[in-house]
This record gives C-alpha cells, sequence and structure tokens, in this order.
C-alpha cells in the first residue's frame, strides 16, 4: 500500500492502530477548525502526543496554502472519525479551515483536496466518489463511500462549507478520474525497406503508396484493425496509416 506522492511533509502520529483491518473503500473529509499549513496541523499535541483515550490522528492533513502532509500511512488505521469501523475502512483527511461556522476553507486548501482525492482513488482502485448525505448507508459503499464525522459524533465536523460541497468534490473528482489520457504524437523508426501505406487503419483499406524505410515517422494517431497484431499508425504526413507491427517507438 503506498502513500500520496503529493505528500510535502510528514510526521507520524503514535495515535494509530497498525495495520488497518480493512481494505480502503471509504473517504472521510473534516475540517480542522483552524488555519494551518499542513506542518503545523501535524504538529497539533492533540496529533503528537500518544493518548490511548483522547489522542487523534489523521491519514493526511492539508493546510490552508494548500501543503499536504501526511500523519498515518495509509496502511494503517487513523483515529480521525470517532469510528472505529469507519476509519478501518477510510482515508482520513483533515483540511485547515476558519475556526467557526461555517468553516470555510481557502480555495489552495480545497484545489489541494480535489488532487489528493483523485490520487488517493486512482492508487487504492475507487472508481468514483458517491455522496447521498445519507447517514443510514454507511458501509454500503456501492452507494455511498464518502462519510462525515458528525454521522458518528456530536460534531459539527466537517462544517457546512464542506459538508455542502461534497456533491461538488465528488463530481469533481469523478470528472478527472475519467479523463481519458490525451493522445500524444509519437516518432517511430520503420524496421523495414518497404511498408504498405493503407487509406485506413486495416489490411483491408486500399494502399496508397509505401514508406521506403528505414526512416522515422510522426504518428497523430492509432487505431487497431485487420492485420496487425500492434495495431496501425496514422501519419504525420496525411499520406495514410501503417501498421506498427513493423516499427519500433522511439
Ligand atoms: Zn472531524
Amino acid at each position: 500500500m503506498s502513500n500520496s506522492s503529493l505528500v510535502r511533509y510528514t510526521k507520524i502520529s503514535p495515535n494509530k492502530t497498525s495495520p488497518r483491518n480493512h481494505k480502503i473503500d471509504t473517504v472521510s473529509i473534516h475540517c480542522a477548525a483552524g488555519q494551518l499549513t499542513a506542518r503545523q496541523l501535524l504538529n497539533l499535541s492533540s496529533f503528537v502526543k500518544y493518548d490511548p483515550k483522547n489522542g487523534s490522528s489523521c491519514n493526511y492533513a492539508i493546510g490552508y496554502d494548500g501543503s499536504i502532509g501526511l500523519g498515518v500511512k495509509e496502511k494503517d488505521r487513523s483515529w480521525c472519525t470517532s469510528s472505529r469501523s469507519n476509519d478501518h475502512r477510510a482515508i482520513t483527511i483533515e483540511v485547515a479551515s476558519e475556526p467557526k461556522h461555517p468553516y470555510a476553507v481557502t480555495d489552495e486548501a480545497y484545489k489541494a483536496l480535489i488532487l489528493l482525492l483523485v490520487d488517493i482513488c486512482k492508487r487504492n482502485n475507487i472508481k468514483e466518489l458517491k455522496w447521498q448525505g445519507d447517514k443510514s448507508l454507511i458501509g454500503q459503499v456501492s452507494k455511498q463511500n464518502m462519510t462525515v464525522h458528525r454521522w458518528f459524533a456530536n460534531k459539527n465536523c466537517p462544517g457546512e462549507y464542506l459538508y455542502s460541497r461534497h456533491g461538488q468534490i465528488a463530481k469533481e473528482v469523478n470528472a478527472q478520474l475519467n479523463k481519458k489520457t490525451e493522445f500524444k504524437p509519437y516518432i517511430v523508426k520503420v524496421n523495414i525497406g518497404n511498408l504498405n501505406i493503407r487509406k485506413g487503419p486495416g489490411t483491408n483499406y486500399d494502399k496508397t503508396g509505401k514508406v521506403t524505410g528505414p526512416g522515422r515517422f510522426t504518428i497523430v494517431k492509432e487505431s487497431s484493425g485487420k492485420g496487425s497484431n500492434s495495431g496501425w499508425g496514422k501519419l504525420k504526413s496525411g499520406a495514410g496509416w501503417i501498421s506498427l507491427d513493423f516499427t519500433k517507438k522511439i
């Protein structure tokens, strides 16, 4: 189990249970009720001082400046949400916020939160974040995989500002998760002397000419098609398509 590469500061809290006993399938966003950096948050005495009764911790802390810190490794359970079972399956994130209602967070912190959530979902194979605002769905992760502290304890957490944005947060994270990676043109070296150029991606398309290699060609589009194991590549020149079986990406 890895931790986020977005982390710029690490201060592991002694208040944790190692290892967690459940696969990560939930996220719990908290408001820290203080406009601090990730470093300052992770050095709060409640996080730093071992206290099996009142001590607390979080997997990640996000500062008002957008800094991201690690307080408890993902493989371990943080003491964050006043629920053992929730914290065993959730990644918990403390976000710096105003100290009073509605516990607003800065744009920098919000942006960092979205980035961190995308990263957490990707690495833990969480396909999308789901939010219904429905406490009765706790643990039913196929319907809802975001939980909030106020469901487990008499608290405002995560504060109205973040609570009312949970649907929007899920939407923004899911948009990033669904983004197809954009195709970037690349150069290939053609290994054979004579390679057919065809009108389309497949041997069923007419030949329009030959690549008289060996030479280097830029591929601007890829497609699968008849007669090539590696697929077909469209030449930048506009001459047509070549089988990528006879090329090497450089
Ligand atoms: Zn909380």
